[in-house]
């Protein structure tokens, strides 16, 4: 789960980390309030779930209140756009407003859970700010990374090799180390997947803070964070995928144009890799999950559907404690209740209940061409004109 920069730096400063001074508006006129309270020159941040707002905009300098107000005016209800986002953007609801920090150097921090790697993976790099992604294409090697070993922690000659690869003056060293050192705590403690701080900034009266902080959560351990799942915000995530979350169906919006649904991970990707192998691209992740109900299912089907950008549909279920006609019952019923479905769909369904779902489906005159292998499931995915 994705949170907004105002709440990681909450986070942060609850675990006695060093962020600007700033609070949240949600309107022109607490802006305002927030940048007269802080006195002298601003930050206007617009919050959004993605990174690049810099240079999209999204963060505005303001040397007065009144300044911070306008700034404010320009963000609040607009649809921020940066390479992270797609092309509609993402709403901006809210602006965090913080002290302008007199910045000496900007650096990079970032934390994150590899699994390739078997641990925690810390990066530093002393180009920081928001030519990162520059600084990782064109001198990979710049940046130092380390292997945490979760079973061992953190190590204090791990800290320093980061602290000495970002270059910073040797009198900062030990700040800097603490700040390394807190961060991976709270990412552990917490259980971040991720914990990003670009810049991470070194003022020029030598303070060390959190001048942006990304933090993602780890979904699977959000159940021991009974506080941190109140941070969610479904304003900025896609209407479908939330959908799809309050029915507990694992749904992820691809690019292509090949819906899916699939009862199970494995078999979920081992059907996108079939639709990529017949030259087309799939519209969606959609694991429906063991033991859907035909109005999960339903639902499933409902949400591929609402997808305009859907224009072939693929089903591949495999039944087991998922009966085939239960899966049959659910497609019959959202093409009931959608009406009217003529997009073409192939679908694939082997295991319990197998001759129940087909009957369900041939009484049901719905226009699905039943395959009965992922050959065929191939082939007539490429027929239908994928
Ligand atoms: P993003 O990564 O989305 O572009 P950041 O929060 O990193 O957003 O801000 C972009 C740049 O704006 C930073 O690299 C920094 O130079 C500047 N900046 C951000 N916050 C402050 C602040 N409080 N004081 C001074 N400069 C800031
Ligand atoms: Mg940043």
């Amino acid at each position: 789960m994705k949170i907004h920069e105002y709440q990681a730096k909450q986070i942060l400063v609850k675990n006695k980390i060093s962020v600007p001074r700033g609070e949240v508006a949600s309107s022109p006129e607490e802006a305002r309030l927030i940048a007269k309270d802080l006195g002298g020159k601003v930050v206007v941040k617009a919050q959004v779930h993605a990174g690049g707002r810099g240079k999209a905009g999204g963060i505005k300098l303001a040397d007065s209140p009144g300044a911070a107000q306008k700034a404010a005016e320009s963000l609040i209800n607009t649809n921020l756009i940066t390479f992270q986002t797609g092309p509609k953007g993402i709403p901006v609801l809210k602006v965090l407003v913080e002290e302008a920090m007199d910045i000496e150097k900007e650096v990079y921090l970032g934390i994150v859970v590899d699994g390739q790697a078997g641990g925690v993976v810390i990066m530093a790099s002393e180009s920081g700010g928001i030519e990162i992604e520059d600084v990782a294409n064109k001198d990979p090697g710049s940046i130092v990374k380390i292997l945490v070993d979760p079973l061992i922690g953190l190590q204090q000659y791990q800290v320093r090799r980061l602290s000495y690869g970002i270059k910073i003056k040797p009198s900062l060293v030990p700040t800097v180390n603490k700040f390394i050192t807190s961060l991976y705590s709270v990412f552990v403690e917490n259980d971040f997947s991720l914990a990003e701080i670009n810049p991470l900034a070194i003022t020029s009266d030598g303070r060390v803070l959190a001048l942006d902080a990304k933090i993602n959560l780890e979904d699977d351990a959000l159940f021991r964070h009974n506080e941190l799942n109140e941070l969610r915000d479904i304003s900025q995530e896609d209407p479908l995928e939330v959908r799809a979350s309050s029915y507990g169906i694992q749904y992820i919006k691809l690019d292509g144009d090949v819906g899916c649904m699939v009862n199970g991970a494995g078999l979920a990707m081992a059907t996108m890799d079939i639709i990529l192998e017949a030259g087309a691209h799939p519209a969606n992740f959609l694991d429906v999950g063991g033991g859907a109900t035909e109005e999960k299912v339903a639902e499933a089907f409902r949400i591929i559907l609402a997808d305009s950008k859907v224009k072939h549909i693929l089903i591949n279920i495999f039944g087991g404690i998922l009966r085939c006609d239960i899966a049959a019952q659910g497609i019959v019923d959202a093409c009931k209740i959608d009406g009217n479905v003529n997009i073409p769909i192939v679908m694939l369904m082997r295991g319990t209940n197998v001759e129940e779902g087909k009957k369900i489906l041939h009484e049901s005159n719905l226009n699905i061409s039943l395959v009965s292998n992922l050959k065929e499931a191939a082939i007539a995915v490429n027929s239908e004109g994928i």
